[in-house]
């Protein structure tokens, strides 16, 4: 079981567990993109298992009457072992989840990954797209922080699937990326620019910046473009549910027993989230 430090950002480890906490927020009308926690696996057996788990757990949600979609990060689907691994195992899982019309996200790993992420999702977005026939369909991310990424969105915009802008989580060599945080926020202001003026709606803003998520309101006030807004579980949940209010809000919502690196993760980006998880260990 999850000890209840860390249940602020992980919502348990087992597919039920995490269906009952995207009960809780459809409730108030914020989706749920359902990540199982896992990454850089260098063996075969861990990437069939979470494959598998993946499979069932679009076959649940479709059973449900609940609002989410699955996010996956190709590392655990094998890429460190070879880009065919990859691809042959998301491909059982977008199979399944066009058969039951339930959404995949595709995760962006650090910059060694984005040329066959990018190849493996304009591959299937274009290999099973259903014309909107139902909810099911391909979506990946993008990092504002890559010098790349400019031309990667220009790429992308007749591909039909979503894109999810992110600044970029990886501490990246300054040959490929801008350092500097406000460059990178400046950065996906631009992205966002381009893509409400150009891309034909599916757009993911992922950001709790209100710089950005302000930003992003008057582009699409400007363009009309359809967007959803995507935040992670445990961070600035208020304002989900204040956006849910008029936009389409989607909380990423992890879950499974790799659950402690993640939860390190968010309690040292912040000092608020460190605060957070000392008063729950010291009972106060
Ligand atoms: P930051 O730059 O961290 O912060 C800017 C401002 O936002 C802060 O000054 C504060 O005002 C506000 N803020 C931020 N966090 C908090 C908080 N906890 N409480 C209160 N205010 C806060 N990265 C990837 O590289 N690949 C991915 O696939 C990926 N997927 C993502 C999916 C989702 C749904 C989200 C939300 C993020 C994802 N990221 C991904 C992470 C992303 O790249 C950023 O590292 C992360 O979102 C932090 O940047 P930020 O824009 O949220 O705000």
């Amino acid at each position: 079981m999850i000890p209840p430090i860390a249940n602020r950002f992980v919502a348990g480890e087992t597919p039920a567990e995490v269906l009952e906490h995207v009960r809780t927020i459809n409730q108030r009308d914020v989706k749920a993109i359902v990540n199982l926690l896992g990454e850089h696996y260098d063996e075969r057996p861990p990437v069939r298992s979470d494959a598998a788990e993946y499979r069932s757990l679009v076959e649940d949600v479709a059973e449900s009457d609940l609002e989410a979609c699955v996010s996956i990060k190709p590392s655990q689907l094998g890429l460190d072992i070879g880009e065919d691994v990859f691809r042959e195992e998301l491909e059982s899982i977008v199979e399944t989840a066009a058969e039951h019309g339930v959404f995949v996200w595709i995760d962006m790993e650090d910059h060694t990954t984005t040329d066959a992420t990018l190849d493996a999702y304009e591959e299937f977005a274009r290999e099973y797209d259903d014309d909107g026939g139902s909810d099911f369909g391909v979506g990946v991310c993008v990092q504002a922080n890559l010098e790349r990424t400019r031309d990667d969105v220009e790429r992308l915009a007749d591909v039909p699937g979503k894109v999810r802008f992110v600044k970029g989580a990886y501490d990246e060599p300054e040959a490929v990326a801008y350092t500097d945080r406000e460059r990178a926020t400046q950065e996906l202001k631009d992205l966002l620019e381009y893509a409400f003026e150009h891309y034909d709606g599916g757009i993911g803003v992922g950001s709790h910046d209100p710089e950005i998520i302000d930003h992003a309101i008057e582009l699409h006030e400007e363009y009309g473009t359809d967007f959803e807004f995507q935040m992670l579980m445990g961070v600035r949940e208020d304002v989900q549910y204040d956006l849910a209010e008029e936009y389409e809000v989607y909380q990423y919502v992890p879950y499974g027993g790799r659950w402690l690196s993640y939860f390190y993760r968010r309690v040292m980006e912040r000092k608020e989230n460190l605060r957070f998880a000392l008063r729950a260990v010291l009972g106060r």
